[in-house]
């Protein structure tokens, strides 16, 4: 098996998106915001990559198996998992006093550099988040990357080591980077919207940062990114797409599919690599999502 089958078996994307004898319509793959239609085009030999629909859609496919799961309605990943909306982290409720209090934090927290906001990360305890994990997560990577990945909060295997996206859910990322032709800590940032690990509930479930503990903290992930400067953020997760867009409660599938603007930087919204875990045939959705990221990079 070479490498790029070895990619495409790990996201769950072969055999089913082997090239096909004939290309698929425009329909069958999807448009995006851009009316570019994409999809994994791959065959063995060949690196995995994002085509044009004016490729793919010369004639009508015959071949149903490798469209089955582009042509599915999309699910959205929040509502399958069951995850509680978020609640919007635009507008908190805010009291005089308080308000300014947290204006001059954000006003602080926005002129510090690299080392000044890792170690005020390292040391804060602004929200109740703190008080349940053993060490808050900054992040990992290229402090210059021109790929930003986002995700919601640390987990358990991220809380005891320090690092965001370690343990299965990150195995997944460093795949889906690896079909990117990208690799963490090159050219590659990753970090979460809170960097305290949300409590789990009774359900032994992680809870979703509330959207206070997100307004807390999103000014740490605001600076990091005028900070890096990224060319392309890419959101995973619908917590870390909707505080990030200051969207309110909107489904993940609403933001799919079509280039975001975060401060001037183009976001693209995808699910998160735990979800795709738990639901392996959102893995062809997901990597459409890439490939629109990818083609996002090429036009900047
Ligand atoms: S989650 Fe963020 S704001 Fe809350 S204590 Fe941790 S670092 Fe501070």
């Amino acid at each position: 098996m070479d490498r790029n089958e070895a990619v495409l078996r790990e996201l769950n994307l072969y055999p089913q998106w082997v090239r096909r004898e004939q290309p698929a319509t425009a329909d069958e793959v999807g448009v995006d915001g851009r009316g570019t239609a994409r999809r994994a085009d791959v065959d063995a030999g060949t690196e995995a990559s994002c085509v044009s629909a004016e490729n793919m859609a010369a004639s009508v496919a015959d071949t149903p198996q490798s469209v089955a799961v582009i042509a599915q309605p999309v699910p959205d990943a929040d509502e399958a998992l069951g995850t509680p909306p978020v609640e919007a982290a635009a507008e908190p409720m805010r009291v005089a006093g308080v308000e300014s209090e947290e204006q001059s934090r954000e006003q602080r927290i926005a002129e510090l550099d690299w080392p000044e906001l890792k170690a005020m990360v390292r040391d804060c305890t602004a929200c109740r988040l703190r008080a349940g994990c053993r060490q808050t997560v900054f992040g990992v990577g290229d402090p210059q990357a021109d790929w930003l990945f986002v995700g919601e909060g640390p987990g358990a295997d991220e809380d005891e080591r320090g690092e965001p996206f370690v343990g299965e859910a990150g195995k997944l990322l460093d795949n889906m980077l690896l079909a990117l032709r990208l690799k963490r800590g090159k050219n590659v940032y990753i970090a979460n919207v809170v960097k305290c690990r949300p409590p789990v509930e009774a359900s032994g479930k992680q809870s979703p940062p509330k959207s206070d503990e997100i307004t807390t903290c999103l000014p740490y992930l605001q600076r990091q990114i005028r900070l890096i400067q990224p060319k392309v953020i890419v959101a995973l997760g619908k917590t870390a797409a909707t505080a990030m867009l200051r969207t309110g409660d909107v489904t993940l599938g609403s933001l799919r599919g079509r280039t975001h603007d975060f401060d001037g930087i183009p976001l693209v919204v995808t699910y998160h690599p735990a979800y795709l875990l738990r639901s392996p045939l959102e893995k062809a959705h997901a990597w459409q999502d890439l490939c629109l990221a990818q083609q996002t990079m090429r036009d900047e």
